[in-house]
């Protein structure tokens, strides 16, 4: 039985014999389902059509993304650390290539995931990788679609998953919503792996944040606070969003704090006027 992948979001499902009748992430009002209809595919498929691309962002953090693009399209990111390596969010496209060019980094020690879009094929992630932990927000876990013991569910709001890699949970996008923070990264000042939960502008000078970016649904001031709260206590100069293009490559801490104001004052009719 093939682990069916839904082609609008990536998500895998449990085995089965045919395709399930829907998909549960984007039935739901942050995702969406495409005018075609719901589609499928298999890890067979997606490997026959794809490819994996690599980008080292810096020494020591690669991003891995798929070509064509798939899904959501988000890139995932390897962060190797002296007590192992951390991959941060995953994508569905998983091939022996990219299992090769891992082992040869040193393998995996854990996995992130920021929220449940990026869940995808996680526990074949885990399972290529000697069935390493797969570390989920507690308060997402209703979006699990297909549970495995691999998935560690955590609680509260920070998750050191290696002596420089730490999680933070700040909500938002998700209740769940996390980032990664490793601490020796960009030479030592620091760096955020926001994910969506703090999105990298097109233009990459600002963040912004969403509940839901297809359906354009905008979070509180409130909420947005609140993430800058979460991260107050961590240093960090660069910021890599979820594509390979959004990174804010230095000032990243000021550019985060500026965003939450420029976002809350927006909310509060800063541009009525203009
Ligand atoms: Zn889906
Ligand atoms: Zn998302």
């Amino acid at each position: 039985m093939d682990a069916f992948i839904c082609t609008a979001c990536g998500t895998q499902y449990p085995p089965s014999s045919v395709a399930p009748g829907q998909c549960t992430i984007c039935e739901e009002e942050r995702q969406y389902v495409p005018p075609r209809g719901q589609t499928w595919t298999t890890p067979a498929a997606l490997a026959g059509g794809h490819f994996n691309a690599y980008r080292q962002h810096e020494p020591g953090l690669i991003g891995i993304g798929t070509q064509p693009s798939f899904a959501i399209g988000q890139r995932a990111l390897i962060v190797c650390t002296a007590n192992g390596n951390v991959l941060w969010d995953t994508i569905a496209m998983l091939d022996a290539a990219t299992i090769d060019l891992i082992k040869g980094l040193g393998g995996l020690a854990a996995i992130g995931i920021s929220h449940p879009h990026f869940y995808t094929t996680m526990v074949e992630w885990s399972r290529a990788f000697g069935g390493v932990p797969i570390h989920l927000h507690a308060a997402d876990q209703r979006w699990i679609m297909r549970p495995d013991p691999c998935i560690k569910l955590w609680e509260g709001e920070t998750l050191r998953v290696l002596p420089e890699v730490t999680l933070v949970r700040c909500g938002g996008h998700f209740p769940g919503g996390s980032v990664l923070h490793w601490g020796k990264g960009a030479g030592g000042r620091g760096v955020l792996c926001s994910s969506d939960i703090a999105t990298v502008t097109t233009d990459r000078k600002f963040l912004s944040f969403m509940r839901s970016y297809p359906n354009l649904i905008p979070l509180s001031a409130r909420q947005v606070t609140a993430i800058g709260s979460a991260l107050e206590p961590f240093e960090f100069d660069v910021i890599y969003g979820h594509y390979f293009d959004r990174v804010i490559a230095r000032d990243a801490k000021r550019i985060l704090d500026i965003s939450i104001k420029r976002y809350s004052a927006a909310l509060g009719g800063a541009y009525e006027n203009e």
